[in-house]
């Protein structure tokens, strides 16, 4: 039985899941039924192109003070974005629904996006969020030191607002970028049983810039590996681990990284 941890959370804020998938066609009244019964106080919609972000502002815009959007073009997305995206994606920056920007970054690991077009979209996203005092939401595959290279000069004016998405690089990298100014974001993988490495950076990472989420529909935390899709619910078996790692409550836990979100994605 998947059973949502009502009594040990009264805050929690799953800061990445991808609510506009199909898979949540039939089910998106329920699943934030059970998002809220599992403590959860907001989530945040994440946008990959043009579409989902239009999607995730309307999503966002008809549940208020609970659904909040971010916007923008994902490396892997990004060769088939249309000319005209780009421009929808800075309109939609200053809708009031928008909280972040991305999500944006760059992969190695698919090899959709010419590595130079990834480049370009990864700059003016640091761009459009910095021209709107917005945050980043950053992805990163198998390029860690290539996006604290693009991001290095951005940071001498002033740290780096935003956040690594479900980090999974180790210390040396997590360190480089809390110094450029990121908070850190724990997903699913660190409660797999074979990312002891991983546990051990998400409870080295200073408390105030921590963060979780479930990156919703993918990669089911434990023990609910496997079922698909995730939901943001879930979040709560992500945060359980980490609190633990660091030897503090589920509920202590889940009020520090909640505030955490609130105050980076300007949430009151
Ligand atoms: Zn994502």
């Amino acid at each position: 039985m998947i059973s949502p941890h009502t009594q040990e959370y009264d805050l929690l804020y799953d800061t990445h899941a991808h609510l506009t998938d199909s898979a949540y066609a039939a089910t998106l009244p329920r699943l934030l039924e059970d998002a809220r019964l599992a403590g959860l106080v907001a989530i945040n919609v994440i946008g990959f192109d043009a579409a989902t972000s239009r999607q995730a502002c309307r999503l966002a815009d008809s549940h208020p003070g609970f659904l909040y959007a971010t916007v923008g073009i994902q490396p892997n997305s990004a060769a088939a974005a249309a000319a005209d995206d780009w421009d929808s994606i800075v309109k939609l920056a200053t809708d009031p629904t928008v909280r972040g920007i991305g999500e944006t970054g760059l992969d190695r690991y698919w090899d959709d996006t010419p590595w130079e077009v990834q480049q370009d979209y990864f700059e003016r996203h640091i761009v459009l969020a910095r021209r709107h005092d917005l945050p980043l939401v950053i992805h990163m595959r198998e390029c860690g030191q290539e996006i604290v290279s693009q991001l290095t000069p951005h940071a001498a004016g002033g740290p780096i607002r935003g956040v690594m998405h479900s980090f999974t690089g180790d210390w040396s990298l997590c360190k480089q970028c809390l110094d450029l100014g990121l908070m850190i974001s724990f997903a699913g993988m660190v409660t797999f049983k074979k990312s002891g490495d991983l546990r051990e950076v998400a409870a080295k990472v200073p408390l105030e810039s921590l963060l979780v989420e479930t990156d919703s529909p993918y990669l089911s935390p434990e023990p609910l590996r496997g079922r698909r899709p995730n939901e943001p619910a879930r979040v709560s078996h992500t945060a359980a681990v980490i609190a633990a790692s660091r030897g503090m409550s589920p509920a202590e836990f889940g009020e520090a990284t909640t505030a955490n979100a609130k105050r980076l994605f300007g949430v009151d």
